[in-house]
């Protein structure tokens, strides 16, 4: 006779959901998304409308045929660390390489915030920062810009040292509202709070100012830059951080190996190498844009520009809700960002500087509204 097999019974008595199973801060957040829509004009995304040069295009793919792609990417991605840290002003072991700085800003919290952390932004900023944040358990202190939306550096200053926060994170140009923060502000938060102050560069070509001198003075300084925008190479994902080496090793614990695939690294490498000849002149023009469409909103009655130091601008919509410039301009076929959900913005749009023929289609569609 067989014994009869007793086991323990496991089964639960009340079944979870899956919802039981997230984080209630998690399930709290809404979703960073975008509506794909495809237009003749994109100007919604912040992205370089001029595609990459041809010269380094050629350049890449003349890398890719020689390299096996059976091979990993290298383990640590040495040339290109080099090549950013020449470039940038700083040294090779105080740079991280990232899948689009969205990775860097994901790793850079991910090291620093528990359950409870205290992280200041000043919102309206990008959105990313609370995603990441509050996914992670930290807490986001808010502290609002002043009413021509600038940064409040004293009561930022304030609120970190109070919070006894981990980071503040300032990005310059903002995104959405364009404005900067000056170097005497960055300054000061360094030398009187103890903790970290993330700058995101993500648009510092466009605004002639950026943090990286500061980097030798002050290592809780972290700088974050993109080759999504200026360096048009948004569909490639690169970003970059630049900090001091003993924080860099800690960040780097929190990054997946070979984020960075090959064909990645080497544009970026090219994109460098050729900054000067093919990518400078077209941020330039594009700065030039930005300013023919500050003077052209003089003239255009319903909407009032913010002055921007990047490659996009916000409108606040005086006469119809940003809605209505979304949908009208999108009868046009051209994308722009509604951005009336972001705090304080109810009445404003975003847009980015275009080609110059494109920037007149948008004017030209602006003053057909502004008609009506
Ligand atoms: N920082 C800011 C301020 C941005 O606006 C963006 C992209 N919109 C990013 C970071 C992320 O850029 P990436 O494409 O490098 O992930």
């Amino acid at each position: 006779m067989r014994k009869a097999v007793l086991t323990q019974p496991f089964r639960q008595f009340t079944m979870r959901t899956i919802q039981d199973l997230i984080k209630p801060k998690v399930r709290k957040l809404a979703p960073y998304t975008l509506t794909p829509h495809r237009t003749r004009i994109k100007l919604n995304q912040n992205e370089n409308p001029f595609d990459m040069p041809e010269s380094v295009k050629t350049e890449v793919l003349h890398r890719l045929a020689e390299r096996e792609w059976s091979r990993y990417p290298d383990f640590i991605p040495v040339q290109l660390q080099e090549t950013l840290a020449r470039f940038a002003g700083w040294r090779a072991d105080g740079v991280l390489v990232g899948n689009g700085s969205n990775e860097l800003i994901q790793n850079l919290l991910m090291v620093m915030v528990a359950e409870g952390t205290p992280v200041v932004l000043s919102e309206p900023t990008f959105t990313v920062y609370r995603l990441m944040v509050e996914t992670l358990g930290g807490e986001v202190v808010n502290i609002p810009p002043r009413a021509d939306l600038s940064y409040d550096l004293a009561a930022i200053g304030e609120a970190a040292c109070r919070t006894n926060a981990a980071a503040v994170i300032l990005c310059s140009p903002n995104n959405p509202t364009g404005v900067t923060v000056s170097e005497a502000d960055v300054r000061r938060l360094l030398a009187e709070f103890d903790g970290l102050v993330v700058v995101d560069e993500a648009y510092y070509e466009f605004c002639g100012q950026n943090f990286v001198r500061l980097l030798a003075e002050f290592p809780r300084l972290v700088v974050l830059r993109t080759f999504s925008k200026a360096m048009a190479m948004a569909g490639l994902r690169v970003g970059y951080l630049l900090g001091a080496p003993e924080l860099v090793i800690e960040v780097n614990k929190a990054k997946l190996p070979y984020n960075l695939n090959f064909f990645s690294m080497a544009a970026a490498t090219v994109a460098v190498e050729q900054y000067e000849t093919a990518l400078k002149p077209l941020v330039e023009l594009l700065i030039a844009e930005r300013h023919r469409l500050e003077t052209a909103f003089q003239e255009l009655p319903g909407f009032r520009l913010v002055p921007s130091a990047a490659n996009f601008m916000l409108v606040e919509a005086l006469r119809h809700t940003p809605k209505e410039v979304f949908e009208s301009l999108l009868a046009e076929s051209i994308l722009i960002r509604d951005v009336s959900r972001y705090p304080l913005l109810e009445r404003y749009f975003r847009f980015n500087v275009g080609t110059p023929a494109e920037n007149d289609a948008f004017l030209a569609g602006l003053r057909l509204l502004s008609e009506r």
